[in-house]
């Protein structure tokens, strides 16, 4: 499966470089040019790894980085507009993988993204025991946020991997609305219960036949249904 890859960049130029470089490569592309704009493309697709520049309009990358390291351990190369020593620690302490400093070589950027990618989602066609669990048809994969229902791929967003994955970590057990809203987005949520509604509509489409596998526990919340 092509990795798909967020490039975020204000630059136009830049942006285009390195996307060109990518799609040479036989990786898929998404791009974002301001940090607003990569969380939304974040949460709305299931993205491989983040190539993230400081300076950007709205939220730096700095904030980027921090918000999706909640909930989210995809790999992210910062891209540093100087070699400055203070801005690679405070990369390294909000979870970056690595950095790159401006001005840089693409193919070194290249080099960095390819060996992120294969050492995270290398492992993904063998479905380990400790990296997966599956449950009636259903077959998660966490370091690679991979999915298979009967043995096929489906696409999942980020919200709705996180939401299957804790529903099928507790088969059988009730879990709340409540409890969910605290695992994916923390305290910081300010939506309703309909998001949450809307997300379990959205994952059980695309479980397909599958789709009772998530059952609504009225008033109370979802529960996992199926045998390992
Ligand atoms: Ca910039």
């Amino acid at each position: 499966m092509n990795k798909l890859i967020l490039i975020v960049e204000d630059e136009d130029i830049l942006r285009e470089i390195v996307k060109d470089y990518l799609l040479d490569e036989g990786y898929k592309v998404l791009e974002a040019t301001d940090g607003n704009e990569a969380l939304a493309i974040f949460e709305e697709y299931q993205v491989h790894l983040i190539i993230l520049d400081i300076m950007l309009p709205e939220l730096d990358g700095w904030s980027v980085c921090r918000r999706i390291r909640k909930h989210s351990d995809v790999p992210i190369i910062m891209l540093t507009a100087r070699s400055d020593e203070d801005d690679t620690l405070l990369g390294f302490e909000l979870g970056a993988d690595d950095y790159v400093t401006k001005p840089y070589s693409p193919p070194i950027l290249l080099a960095r993204v390819k060996r992120l990618i294969d050492s995270r989602y290398s492992r993904e066609d063998k479905f380990s025991n400790e990296d997966s669990l599956s449950g009636n048809g259903i077959q998660i994969h966490f370091p690679s946020h991979l999915v298979k229902v009967d043995g096929v791929d489906i696409n999942l967003t980020h919200t709705e991997f996180e939401i299957l994955a804790y529903l099928m970590q507790n088969p059988g057990i009730i879990i709340t609305r409540e409890q969910l809203i605290i695992k994916i987005w923390g305290y910081e949520f300010d939506g309703d219960d309909r998001t949450i509604n809307s997300h379990i509509r959205n994952l059980r489409h695309k479980l397909g036949d599958k789709a009772n596998s998530i059952v609504t526990v009225i008033r109370v919340g979802y529960k996992f249904e199926g045998r390992a």
